[in-house]
């Protein structure tokens, strides 16, 4: 399988150098060459199979020649062996037609966890052939970062060092990164905000020598390993009510479109998708295009879902490729003209083609807190805030034609005790095996948002690990 860029001026590589490259050196983002497709037949035999195997299955086309299939196998097996539920990624019914997918049972609580835990084992398979090392450097207001630091702590061939807000994440938050003590993993708290901390992420990677003696790598949202690792659990729910015989329904709490990308692809590989609906905050840019064709830049407003509070979704370059019938120069030109401008159109009939698969809705923060009153009083089910936000769009644009709707949910309750605390009351424990996380030791280094000063810090953790 090649990856060409959605820009179309960048070398096409194949699935180990799309992990390892991430972005496209034209600033584009990396997409399949052609589209694999599965028939009915294919999608029934992966009915009732272990989630790890449904994930090798799904992921095989998209991996290629670039790792032997009981290799990609081993490492979904070995990935998904420490999640919190036998099923992985299970169903629980809401109403009649309503189903939440849970992907917060992984080791940090998130969906992040789902394409991360894989990412790292790929890392680590491919560094190995390759015979080379890599420091992952990332900036997180929230879940990427822990998703990171679970998914690398302990590999022989990667650092991975991420800096967050020093007093701006939550606790929870703060801790699922910092009580992670292996010798390859090192955490630093700005002085400063959260574009700080991106700022600082961008500007090491625009140190060419810095970044070349170091040899940084990120796993950011644009990571094209990262959304193929999110497609099994669509194909998965889909095929537990009924598919490929019967269409589903997906609602996706929204971002950086990765998710949502993900269950988009999954029908462009032939699952029986009817629909795709999006929740958003009060960030609701995407909301705003599907209702009128005008994506247009405001502010980011902080809200009770901060993993959403994304005002440019930098996975939906992908869909604007296939909704410009995959001409690089009219994505690069409408990309070109978002930046400058803040706002982009698409031509007519795409945004016409988008409108009949994708709907949206936008929950601000009092409608959100009131949703998880609702569904804790009708069906005794306590969703954290951006869960609420999916299931709230769900209901919103339920399938004229019947099809089971799904609403994933995106993180565990725990990780937002003041929103649960705030809409029923009462605080959500921890999964047993993070009970004790308010009383781990943490480790961390506080810095000023100075770039000697962080790079210093990478390479000290680097040189602990050597
Ligand atoms: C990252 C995240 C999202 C948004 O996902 P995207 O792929 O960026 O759209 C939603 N909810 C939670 C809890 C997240 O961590």
């Amino acid at each position: 399988m090649r990856y060409i860029s959605t820009r179309g001026h960048a070398p096409a590589r194949d699935f180990a150098g799309v992990l390892l490259a991430g972005l496209a050196e034209d600033g584009g983002l990396y997409v399949p060459e052609t589209w694999p497709e599965f028939s009915p037949a294919d999608w029934r035999a992966l009915r009732g199979k272990p989630y790890a195997e449904v994930a090798a299955r799904v992921m095989q086309p998209f991996v290629g020649g670039a790792l032997p299939f009981g290799t990609l196998a081993a490492i979904c097996r070995d990935a998904y062996a420490g999640f919190g539920h036998p099923a992985v990624a299970p169903l629980v019914q809401l109403d009649h037609n309503l189903f939440v997918q849970e992907l917060f049972h992984g080791p940090t609580l998130a969906f992040k966890d789902m394409a991360m835990q894989v990412l790292g084992r790929l890392f680590e398979h491919v560094l190995a052939e390759r015979d080379a090392r890599v420091t992952i450097v990332g900036a997180t207001s929230g879940d990427t970062g822990s998703a990171a630091i679970e998914a690398f702590a302990g590999r022989a061939r990667a650092d991975v060092v991420i800096l967050h807000p020093a007093g701006r994440t939550s606790e929870v938050q703060r801790r699922q990164m910092t009580t992670v003590l292996a010798p390859n993993v090192g955490n630093i708290a700005v002085a400063g905000s959260f574009d700080d901390c991106q700022d600082l992420v961008k500007a090491m990677f625009a140190d060419v020598p810095f970044r070349s003696e170091l040899h940084l790598s990120a796993v950011n949202s644009i990571n094209w390993a990262r959304i193929a690792a999110q497609v099994p659990y669509y194909v998965a729910a889909a095929l537990a009510l009924g598919a490929p015989e019967r269409e589903v329904a997906f609602a996706v709490p929204t971002g950086n479109f990765g998710n949502v990308l993900a269950a988009w692809v999954a029908r462009r590989m032939g699952l029986p998708v009817a629909r795709l609906v999006i929740g958003s905050n009060r960030n609701d840019i995407l909301v705003r295009f599907l209702a009128a064709n005008d994506m247009r830049v405001q502010p980011v407003e902080p809200s009770l879902s901060p993993s959403m509070d994304i005002q440019v979704s930098s996975n939906f370059e992908r869909l604007l490729f296939e909704l410009l019938d995959r001409d690089p120069a009219a994505t690069a030109a409408a990309m070109a003209r978002f930046r400058a401008e803040g706002r982009m159109a698409v031509p007519d009939a795409a945004w016409h083609r988008a409108r009949r698969l994708f709907h949206g809705l936008r929950l601000d923060d009092p409608a959100t807190l009131a949703e998880i009153r609702r569904l804790h009083a009708t069906a005794g089910y306590l969703a954290d805030p951006h869960t609420a936000v999916g299931i709230a769009a769900a209901q919103a644009h339920p399938c004229p034609a019947g099809a089971p709707m799904v609403a994933v949910a995106t993180a565990h309750p725990a990780k937002f005790p003041d929103a649960i605390a705030a809409a029923v009351g009462l605080h959500p424990p921890l999964p047993p095996r993070l009970a004790d996380l308010y009383q781990r030791p943490e480790r961390y280094t506080g810095a000023p948002a100075d770039l000697a000063a962080i790079e210093a810090l990478v390479r000290a953790t680097v040189q602990r690990n050597a």
